[in-house]
């Protein structure tokens, strides 16, 4: 009852593409021909530095946001439906950032991926084009069971080129935590037999979207849907699994995007770890990509 995205629509033009191709059981992208449908240089295998915000506490829905949707910003308000207060109540302070700071790393570490997180602007929701991935939370409105909805990155031929691109909100009518159990078990129910989402695994599957990545029919995979009426019979319907841990279909789809992830050869990443320079890598790099015209 989680991770469904409020782009249904896109992904089952994915689907029917994925079938075409004859290749429907591997991981699915948002655009197609080699470029296009991720961030910096629409050439895949090409990596990217993305940057992503918190969306200001109260901040509206803009008039792109589906429209079922209602209520302002959540996140960081305090409020009772604040999915950030909820996990730190249970889990500690910081717990929640902790997990959305895993989310990313996850995909970071398995691609040429940079992430760096900036203040908002502070636009309503759809509204704003910077940062790129901006991470709100809305209510969905009744009889929608999503936790989450990640809109896929601009520039690609299913018409994402506006300032939805990127956006993540979770469902703030849904229920949240850090479920106890580990990669691959079952997700624990509520008291009363409910759905919770286990934040992390539901965040690095939006982030997935977010990222240029369509739904997947590999079951152990993360970008696997868990209820998506555009798979008629998703491998992952009723297979509601705690999966924080990137599947090699995962693996094979961020870096298809995005590129393998750069190594840093083990001497000098020791060495630099101990001498507190280690920061500076990202900073060259970020400066010497070619093709990335996004400021950082
Ligand atoms: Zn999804």
């Amino acid at each position: 009852m989680s991770l469904i995205t409020r782009t249904n629509l896109y992904l089952v033009l994915i689907t029917v593409l994925g079938s075409a191709c004859g290749d429907a059981s591997a991981f699915s992208t948002f655009g197609s021909g080699g470029s296009g449908s991720k961030w910096d240089n629409p050439l895949w295998g090409t990596g990217a530095t993305i940057t992503w915000s918190f969306m200001n506490p109260g901040v509206a829905l803009g008039p792109k946001a589906p429209s079922s949707w209602s209520g302002t910003n959540s996140l960081g308000t305090g409020s009772a439906n604040d999915i950030r207060t909820i996990i730190d109540t249970v889990n500690g302070a910081g717990a929640f950032d902790a997990a959305v700071a895993r989310a990313f790393d996850t995909w970071a570490t398995a691609a040429d991926l940079v992430f760096v997180q900036t203040a908002d602007q502070g636009g309503a929701f759809g509204e704003d084009f910077t940062p790129d991935i901006r991470i709100g939370a809305f209510n969905f409105g009744p009889g929608d069971f999503a936790g989450g909805a990640g809109f896929g990155p601009p520039g690609d031929d299913l018409n994402f080129p506006d300032s939805l691109a990127g956006d993540l909100a979770l469902n703030d009518a849904n229920l949240f935590a850090i479920d106890p159990n580990s990669d691959g078990q079952l997700l624990t129910l509520g008291p009363n037999g409910e759905f919770v989402n286990d934040i992390e695994s539901l965040l690095v599957h939006e982030i997935g979207h977010t990222l240029g990545l369509g739904h997947s029919n590999v079951t152990a995979s993360v970008m696997c849907g868990f209820i998506d009426s555009s798979f008629n019979g998703s491998a992952c319907d009723n297979l509601q699994l705690v999966k924080r841990q990137l599947n090699a279909d995962d693996v094979a789809g961020i870096q298809t995007l995005y590129g393998g992830a750069a190594v840093v050869p083990l001497p000098a990443a020791a060495w630099l770890f101990g001498s507190g320079l280690l920061g500076l890598i990202g900073v060259a790099k970020r400066r010497e990509r070619p093709g990335n015209a996004r400021q950082v």
